[in-house]
């Protein structure tokens, strides 16, 4: 049988991460295979709906690199991919199950089924529905159709138990009392979420379900569906959900959840995918924990997803995206800064020049532009960050230092780091300062910051004559402010 997989996400705010997470998973395995992977968009919320969120899904993939063989961007042999363009294909299999007895139609009104809540509120019993409307005959309930609102439901069989086996977890056994006589089709003919996706992944010849552990409660329902349409349901391997560092299911609040969010804030989509590629999965021998997507998928089996939940570290994120930057050549990376606009001002010529003092210390994209402005402009020196660092060192001295170590850089233009280096180390040991001290001084005129790349490589991108410049400002403010 080939492998059909499909990720199934509702287009109802910005591109979510786990929408990512599931999507990879699913592409990874279709492409091992040589299957097809759909992407179906589940928008019968018609309040909470957007083809604005749709299209930002599918341009959130394509950066990852994620395509879908079907969907409604490429199109394909079991359209429409948009559940709100198959309401006649839900219509007539709610009828067929209205036809065989497996569903029914209920008429009680909003007013009394909000009754019925507050009372099993009040009586601290299980919610469902009553069944008030189960048992009408055919011929009225047709009748009534006609001019009444209604929704129609699906007749559970309460007795017995309802098992299914899961790939990563297997037999799940739910009791059947336990199960509400679910709506099928909604007052405004709109499927729910349970008969849409029933229906579609068995139109569309899905054979495999990976979707969040946060579906297994709804899983006995769909499986009882099937069987009331006479299919065979697809094998279920329910991945565990991308969590915070409390465990609780990733929240906006606690984790950036939009995958633009990091697009904007520098990740590469090669580390992105890398680092979600190992929430539940692991490279197995070797254990590596960068590797590129072409030997993930070479290797993923869904059945070795482990299910203890892991946490979206940001920390490991960034470690990964640091040497997915460090992978990329110079004129690759300089490439990628100014095409995705973390180069504003610079020409890309430039950006390849001064890179390599940058490159090595890169976690995101974005520290290029905070870590290299000092290079566009000047920028106003961090003194208290400075006279920190200085910590008992007179400042008189080190302004002095200061104004001897530019004389001598300006001398010694062009000479090899090691022999500036000796330069001020002799300055350094002149006014009785450490040379940490000195450096520090050098470093923040010249960068602003305490926290620079190094130093001499730093003169020689800015120029030795805009550096002596800068120090010169900051000797003289050194003593004035004192
Ligand atoms: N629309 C559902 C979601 O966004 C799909 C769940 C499923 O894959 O069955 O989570």
């Amino acid at each position: 049988m080939s492998v059909v997989t499909r990720v199934a996400p509702s287009p109802t705010g910005e591109p979510h991460v786990g929408t990512a997470y599931v999507s990879l998973f699913n592409w990874a395995w279709a492409k091992r295979n040589g299957g097809r992977f759909i992407l179906r968009t589940e928008d019968t919320d018609r309040a909470r709906s957007d083809t604005k969120h749709e299209e930002a899904i599918f341009d959130a993939l394509a950066w990852l690199g994620i395509e879908a063989d079907e969907s409604s961007r490429a199109g394909g042999p079991s359209g429409p991919y948009r559940q709100s363009e198959r309401s006649a294909i839900y219509r007539e299999h709610t009828n067929a199950l209205i036809a065989s007895g497996a569903a029914y139609r209920c008429f009680c009104t909003s007013e009394r089924l909000a009754e019925l809540r507050e009372a099993q509120k009040a009586a601290k019993g299980t919610f469902g529905y009553d069944g008030l409307c189960r048992d009408i005959p055919a011929d009225e309930s047709a009748a009534r159709a006609a001019n009444e609102q209604h929704v129609v439901r699906l007749r559970v069989d309460k007795s017995g138990s309802t098992k299914f086996n899961d790939l990563l977890r297997g037999e799940i056994e739910i009791t059947n009392d336990n199960v509400d006589d679910q709506v099928l089709l909604k007052s405004d003919g709109m499927p729910t979420y349970h008969m849409a996706n029933v229906v579609d992944d068995h139109l569309m010849g899905v054979s495999i379900i990976m979707r969040a552990e946060e579906w297994i409660p709804s899983t006995p329902k769909h499986v009882m569906l099937y069987a009331a349409l006479g299919w065979t349901p697809p094998i279920y391997a329910h991945v565990p959900l991308l969590r915070n560092a409390d465990k609780s299911k990733i929240s906006k609040r606690k984790n950036p959840t939009s995958i633009l969010w990091y697009r904007e804030h520098g990740f590469l989509p090669e580390a992105l995918v890398n680092f979600l590629a190992l929430q539940g999965w692991s490279m197995g021998e070797t254990d590596d924990e960068e590797f590129p997507i072409e030997d993930f998928v070479a290797r993923f089996d869904p059945k070795d997803i482990s299910v203890g939940g892991p946490v979206f570290d940001m920390t490991k994120l960034e470690w990964v995206n640091g040497e997915k930057i460090r992978k990329l050549s110079v004129a690759e990376l300089a490439e990628r800064l100014v095409s995705e606009g973390f180069a504003e001002g610079w020409t890309a010529e430039r950006v390849e020049q001064v890179l390599p003092l940058f490159r090595e210390r890169m976690k995101t994209l974005l520290d290029f532009q905070a870590g290299a402005r000092f290079l566009l402009e000047r920028i106003e020196p961090d003194l208290e960050g400075l006279t920190k660092k200085l910590k008992k060192a007179d400042p008189e001295a080190v302004s002095a230092a200061l104004l001897d170590a530019c004389k001598e850089l300006e001398a010694r233009e062009g000479q090899s780091d090691d022999d500036r280096e000796n330069a001020l180390r002799e300055i350094a040991a002149k006014h009785e300062l450490k040379v940490g001290a000195l450096f520090m001084g050098l470093r923040v005129g010249i960068t602003g910051s305490t926290a620079s790349p190094p130093l001499l490589p730093s003169i020689d991108a800015l120029g030795t004559g805009e550096s002596v410049a800068r120090v010169r400002a900051l000797a003289e403010r050194m003593v004035v402010t004192r």
